[in-house]
């Protein structure tokens, strides 16, 4: 199996993600012992909007894509998360990843709700107009649900500040104002925030040298495997590598690498510059689909697609800890079994959420047409993240519960908390 491919059931049921993170958020529901009316409230999608996006493509014809946005909960302020591009979506995935949005703006504790957004698409073989035309279509499509106070978008798998550029300019044409507010994960000339780039990474690595702490594991000279070379997991090679951990092996969509003594961060963001993958890279052994996960080590950090982490990949996994970088990469079968190894995990309603409470950081600043310095907006993502780590771990403690379930169950007491106190409309 590769980064691109999600993994299927304990019996060959595909994984459906939906399924899994609103069996998260009722076992949470349960255990703070909310009533029916509530759960129902909380598990159901406030709205989902399927398009239609025609677009025309360089040679004349016309493609017609599907699209999507969904509101999963926005008790706790507008909807709020990333776009996908992505061949093979559909409405079930966005609609989990919407929840688990909700779950993890309320971990981090930061005002926004639960969105997301996608287009079923393969954007690698589009040229760079027909990215554009599919995006400005798209955000066209659904703006009605869009807007600072209502729902704030943000790159996601295969998009970027650049496709955030176009969704902005967009919709600030629609409105004919302009909107800075509507994104995040702008360019920095557009009212992007210093900071958000590398920020889900830093939270990742934050949340890695917090568990390490708490289980007496010693960073400097911990093997490190990495499933994904994006957005996340490139900067991750370098920040881990920074900390003198040793990244032994990476996996990218082509292929995967693996070196003992730990792979050079430059000289593999220069191959992979130069080559486009991973695989090939001349300073480390290729290594077959599968063999990433089995390799032993100290930390294993999934940050490519949903799913991969099955009960089988659980059940050989090298690695001591986890720290979910991709969203969803768990099924919840493989968390059964990390539980009985004793494999510790730190979920990515936690571990990823540096990048939402950047983009929370930068839609404050559109908001305020202030820009912040960068040490003011890493020491503030820092102090997010380390109390919703600490939050999530006395939760987990106390209830006697995986790292996973004491931050659901954080999340959704807040969540629900703000339900109460809003009440009923009408
Ligand atoms: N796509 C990122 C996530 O899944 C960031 C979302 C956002 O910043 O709104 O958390």
């Amino acid at each position: 199996m590769n980064a691109a491919t999600p993994a299927g059931g304990p019996a060959g049921e595909p994984f459906d993600p939906l399924a899994a993170v609103l069996g998260l958020i009722e076992d949470a529901a349960e255990q703070l012992g909310l009533d029916a009316g509530l759960r129902r409230i909380i598990a159901i999608p406030e709205r989902v909007l399927e398009v239609a996006v025609p677009v025309r493509m360089d040679d004349g014809h016309v493609e017609v894509l599907r699209g999507w946005r969904v509101h999963h909960d926005t008790s706790r302020g507008p909807g709020k998360g990333g776009i996908r591009f992505r061949g093979g979506m559909d409405v079930r995935e966005v609609t989990a990843l919407a929840a688990e949005m909700t779950v993890k703006c309320a971990v981090v504790d930061i005002p926004f709700g639960g969105a997301k957004g996608g287009v079923a698409v393969d954007p690698a073989p589009l040229s760079l107009g027909e990215l554009e035309r599919v995006t400005r279509r798209y955000a066209f499509d659904v703006a009605t649900l869009l807007g600072p106070d209502r729902d704030v978008p943000a790159p996601d798998v295969n998009t970027d500040a650049r496709v955030m550029a176009w969704i902005m300019d967009t919709i600030s044409m629609i409105s004919g104002q302009s909107t800075p507010g509507v994104v995040t994960g702008k360019p920095l000339a557009i009212g992007g925030s210093a900071g958000h780039l590398g920020a889900t990474s830093s939270g990742v690595v934050q949340c890695t040298q917090a568990i390490f702490e708490r289980l007496g594991m010693r960073v400097p000279g911990a093997r490190v495997v990495i499933q994904g070379y994006g957005k996340v997991g490139a900067p991750l090679v370098y920040l881990f590598t920074s900390l003198g951990m040793r990244v032994v092996a990476v996996e990218d969509v082509a292929g995967a690498v693996h070196n003992p003594a730990g792979i050079d961060p430059a000289g593999l963001a220069e191959h992979v510059a130069r080559t486009g993958t991973v695989r090939g890279f001349p300073s480390a052994d290729p290594i077959g689909a599968g063999e990433l996960f089995r390799i032993e080590s100290e930390l294993a950090v999934p940050a490519a697609l949903a799913g991969v982490l099955t009960a089988d990949v659980a059940e050989h996994l090298g690695a001591k800890v986890v720290v979910e970088a991709a969203n969803g990469p768990t099924v919840p079968e493989a968390d059964s079994v990390f539980a009985r190894r004793g494999v510790v995990v730190v979920p990515d309603v936690l571990a990823n959420a540096g990048g939402v409470t950047a983009s929370y950081f930068e839609w404050a600043q559109s908001r305020q047409g202030y820009p912040w310095e960068a040490d003011l907006v890493a020491a503030r993502l820092h102090d997010k993240m380390g109390r919703a780590f600490d939050a999530t771990w006395d939760r987990a403690e106390r209830l006697g519960v995986s790292l996973r379930r004491g931050a659901v169950a954080l999340g959704v007491e807040r969540v629900a908390e703000a339900t109460r106190l809003r009440g009923l409309f009408p």
